[in-house]
């Protein structure tokens, strides 16, 4: 899905929309021989449904994409975005190619990772911070554990089982090892002479 015309600052040339999803292409491929571009994505979808370019209609399938000329990636990379957090209060507004980045930081982004500052050791989404019980959640977290450590302990007494068997067997054969040596000193030797 391609960025929201809305978002952008200025005019944006209508090579860089997807034909698709009327959006700023994001990701973008073209098709090989006609040279449209669309959203990674929106052309993946489309290509999954039927194997022709959504513009003309020509054949092509997922194997015929390749990465857009760089002019075309400059021009994306220079066009000026909002925030995806704009509804949440930031007001900046950068060069696409540098959206990504502030996502991972914007501190208005309400699934910002916070770490509980009462010391519980979790880290919680900026908007479930208010809900947040460290108690509860460290409860839960503990409940979680035990179930792991009971299927552990299962998994350890079948393993034991298995180890048990294991060395019955063992005994069998080196019991079975001394009563030939025993009744046929011989043969055991020259068994014992190859090994
Ligand atoms: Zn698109
Ligand atoms: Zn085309
Ligand atoms: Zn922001
Ligand atoms: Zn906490």
């Amino acid at each position: 899905m391609g960025f929201d015309l809305t978002r952008f600052q200025g005019e944006v040339d209508e090579e860089l929309i997807c034909p698709i999803c009327s959006g700023v292409l994001e990701e973008p491929l073209q098709a090989g021989v006609c040279e449209h571009a669309f959203c990674r994505a929106c052309i993946t979808e489309w290509l999954s449904r039927q194997p022709t370019c959504p513009v003309d209609r020509n054949a092509i399938t997922t194997a015929n994409l390749r990465s857009v000329p760089r002019i075309l990636r400059n021009l994306l990379s220079r066009l000026c975005i909002a925030c995806d957090n704009a509804m949440y209060g930031c007001t900046l507004v950068l060069k696409l190619d540098s959206l990504a980045l502030h996502l991972g930081e914007c501190e208005y982004n309400p699934k910002r990772p916070l770490p509980c500052e009462k010391g519980c050791g979790f880290v919680i989404p900026k908007d479930e911070y208010k809900d947040h019980n460290c108690v509860r959640e460290l409860r839960s977290l503990i409940h979680t554990q035990q179930q792991k450590l009971g299927e552990l302990k299962v998994e350890i007494g079948d393993q034991n089982l298995t180890i048990n068997e294991l060395k019955r067997e063992l005994q069998l054969f080196k019991d079975f090892m001394r009563a030939m040596r025993v009744s046929n000193p011989v043969v055991s030797r020259s068994i014992a002479d190859q090994q």
